[in-house]
């Protein structure tokens, strides 16, 4: 007779949800409201050479580094993927994202879209999303709302934008940032199905069938 396993004790795969959005699109404010209902993920901080800005620690927004620091990394093959975005190098540390799946946890990236069809390749098994804005004159004015960018600055984040969106068709879903509680149900429901998808749970159907005793 073989002793029952509880079906809540099978292993789960650590998932990569991945997401990108162009600039001004409202990535932070869905990630931080996808962080505030599931505390549990884990967030991979990636390294970039640009600069802290006010209140940013090294090693908790992000690992601050030289340019020669990083090419030395990516050389070395530290980054599972790294993009040059806005005039900085920016890159995710391989081994402490391999370690947190391994250990079961779920990983968020919050990456330019270059890097996140990099990790695709990496980790297919992961959730690629993209987050839209409703329109091009909509994504114009929440950039100038910022208050933060310069005329130029907005010209090339909205040039750049262009180029993201003939990549989002790469992505396993499209998210529509117009109403941001509606996007935002959106995200955390995209992740609550993927965490369910079959190749997550290795073991669930042995356990249960053990059960039976099958
Ligand atoms: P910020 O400098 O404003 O924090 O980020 C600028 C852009 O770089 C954002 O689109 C952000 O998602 C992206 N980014 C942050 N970390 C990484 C990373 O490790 N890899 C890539 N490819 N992009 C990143």
């Amino acid at each position: 007779m073989k002793s029952a396993q509880s079906i809540a004790e099978t292993r789960r795969l650590g998932l990569c949800l991945v997401i990108s959005a162009p600039s001004g699109a409202g990535k932070s404010t869905l990630v931080e409201r996808l962080c505030k209902k599931f505390p549990h993920f884990a967030y991979s901080i990636s390294c970039t050479t640009r600069a802290p800005r006010g209140g940013e620690r090294q090693g908790e927004q992000y690992h601050f580094l030289t340019r020669e620091e990083f090419l030395a990394r990516r050389e070395a093959g530290y980054f599972a993927e790294w993009a040059e975005v806005h005039g900085n190098l920016y890159g995710t540390p391989r081994v402490p994202v391999e370690e947190l799946l391994a250990d079961g946890r779920d990983v968020l990236f919050d990456i330019d879209v270059q890097g996140a069809l990099q990790l695709k390749g990496t980790f297919p098994q992961g959730l690629f999303v993209f987050i839209l804005p409703p329109s091009l004159p909509e994504l114009e004015r929440r950039l100038r709302g910022r208050g933060t960018d310069s005329e130029e600055d907005i010209a090339r984040r909205l040039g750049n934008a262009l180029g993201e969106l003939r990549q989002a068709g790469r992505f396993d879903y499209l998210i529509v940032n117009d109403d941001l509680v509606e996007a935002a149900d959106e995200l955390c429901a995209v992740y609550v199905a993927g965490r369910a998808r079959t190749p997550n749970r290795p073991g669930l159907l042995d356990a249960l069938l053990s059960q039976w005793g099958a």
